[in-house]
């Protein structure tokens, strides 16, 4: 008996903000590390809105290329760009969506079919097997996460270390009022 191969669930990928599905990764096209982004080919009718204004990237991975920006459908929250003009090595991103890690939260759907369906005595143990380029996708999703993670913590970091020092300076400047009042 054939048994043909399982491909492998979808990665589904959610707003952030309001946790509305706009995309999966059956129309995947390539991760982009250095600028914390997945690019896919598609997405469901209505889960974006895409801005008429073209703006230009002055600097990064980016540089020179021009884009339209595209927010979440539900919540308006900016959740990645539409490259029109590209530099060289960025060439497969244009016109696709390019969704910023840091604006998705992502889940994958049926991690636990497995479980739930055994697998007949006879199958074909080839299709324990993911494919190899799923693989790469999974741990081109997973990279791009965790750098957008990275750069959200180092974010969070300066930013406590701003608020400490303001506290301090809050802090003279009250000490400082209260002298002035004193001396009046
Ligand atoms: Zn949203």
């Amino acid at each position: 008996m054939d048994v043909p191969p399982t491909p492998p669930p979808p990665v589904v990928f959610q707003c952030a903000s309001c946790l509305l599905i706009v995309a999966d990764s059956l129309s995947w096209v390539r991760a982009t590390p250095e600028l914390r982004t997945f690019t896919l080919a598609a997405a469901p009718a209505g889960t974006i809105l895409v801005s008429d204004d073209l703006s230009t990237s002055h600097d990064g991975h980016d540089l020179g290329s021009t884009y339209a920006s595209f927010a979440c459908a539900s919540c308006n929250t900016p959740l990645g760009r539409i490259y029109r003009t590209t530099p060289r090595h960025l060439d497969d991103l244009r016109d696709y969506l390019t969704f910023d890690a840091g604006a998705l939260k992502n889940y994958q759907v049926g991690a636990d079919e497995a479980a739930r369906d055994p697998l007949p005595e006879d199958a074909d143990l080839e299709i324990l097997k993911p494919e190899p380029g799923a693989i790469a996708q999974r741990l081109a999703i997973m990279e791009t996460v965790i750098m957008a993670m990275h750069d959200e913590i180092e974010t969070l970091k300066a930013a406590m270390h701003a608020s400490s020092i303001d506290d301090k300076e809050d802090t003279l400047g009250v000490q400082h009022t209260v002298n002035h009042r004193k001396r009046q």
